[in-house]
């Protein structure tokens, strides 16, 4: 059988299939960051990311002080999203002969500039030649107390679904890096996500969250890795999306579904998370106070599978639904 017929999720399964529990490892395999017990009463978040030359970046398309800067955010974000504190970070490089030292100069830059940010420190890593194009990989550490931990698999029906933020941004920005486009709010949260760090430690601290996911994927793929993990299925309203002014002056590329990137696009970061609906009001208020707006757009249900209701009640058929390597 070839990769390609089993899909990223479908290799991950299989390595995961084949690791016995071990009491010290609170969460594994399947959540945004692993949940290890190092010593009793801490919990230590331990994720690690990668970013390759063609799949994750184009270097025509970006510079390399927002490179360094979203290497380490879209580590901070897994974390964030399971309620964590970010402390230390590994920086692993695999770079092409040729590289400039100019242009690693700017990356490092950029990638000190988003750990002064969120006082994370750079700890070691590794640094070898890559006979393609240039392969960064960051392993990010934070710690939570054990009570305070969010995973993806604590959704209960009757739950609220909310999101941070506004979606399918990053999509489109990449969208129109594509075509020709250089600046403006879309193109800049694809190049330059802020990690919604503070957001999800502060709800988690406040014990909101009943389960957590930061939006890599897409919406309908992410809210999807809750559901499969809390054994609950969820109704989503279309028009309580968030959407940004740029996505809606720019629904999607040209013929496509206005709701293509609000739902499937990946990178936007925004953290999405379920709660009982009587904690809606503290975690607004919360949130607010952090300058960052939230929106709620759906509800956890006892029966499995997600339901999307398009403004005139009808059910919404997505064309696609997020994605994912080798398919
Ligand atoms: P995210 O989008 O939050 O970074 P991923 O979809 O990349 O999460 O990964 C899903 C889960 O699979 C995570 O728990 C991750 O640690 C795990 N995982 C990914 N690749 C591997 C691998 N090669 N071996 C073991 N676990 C892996
Ligand atoms: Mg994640």
């Amino acid at each position: 059988m070839k990769l390609i017929e089993l899909g990223e999720f479908g290799l991950i399964g299989r390595i995961h299939s084949k690791i016995a529990r071990k009491p010290g490892v609170r969460i594994g395999i399947g959540d945004d960051a692993a949940a290890v017990e190092f010593s009793p009463g801490c919990i230590s978040l331990i994720t690690s990311d990668m970013l390759v030359e063609g799949i994750h970046f184009d270097l025509s398309l970006c510079d390399p002080r927002t490179l360094g800067r979203k290497s380490l955010a879209v580590n901070l974000s897994d974390i964030a999203a399971m309620g964590g504190k970010p402390r230390y970070f590994l920086l692993s490089l695999a770079l092409p002969e040729l590289v400039s030292v100019e242009f690693l100069d700017c990356f490092v830059t950029g990638l000190l500039e988003m750990a002064d940010e969120f006082d994370v420190t750079l700890i070691g890593g590794d640094t070898c030649a890559s006979g393609g194009g240039l392969t960064i990989s960051v392993t990010a550490m934070g710690e939570q107390l054990p009570r305070k931990v969010i995973s993806r698999g604590g959704a209960r029906p009757g739950d609220l679904i909310c999101v941070t933020g506004t979606l399918g941004d990053s999509a489109l920005g990449l969208w129109l890096l594509r075509n020709g486009e250089r600046t403006g709010p879309a193109v800049m949260k694809h190049l330059d996500p802020p990690p919604r760090v503070r957001e999800g430690l502060a709800l988690a601290e406040a014990g909101i969250p009943s389960a957590m996911i930061d939006v890599s994927d897409g919406l309908l793929a992410d809210l999807g890795h809750i559901l499969d993990l809390s054994g609950t299925g969820a109704r989503l309203a279309l028009d309580r999306v968030p959407l940004s002014p740029s996505i809606r002056e720019h629904p999607a590329g040209p013929g496509e579904d206005p709701y293509r990137f609000p739902l499937s696009g990946g990178e936007d970061y925004e953290l999405i998370f379920t709660a009982p609906p009587v904690l809606k009001e503290k975690a607004v208020s919360l949130l607010e106070s952090l300058g960052t707006p939230v929106s709620v757009i759906g509800e956890i249900t006892p029966s499995t599978g997600l339901q999307v209701l398009a403004p005139n009640g009808a059910l919404y058929r997505p064309a696609v639904t997020g994605f994912e390597h080798f398919s």
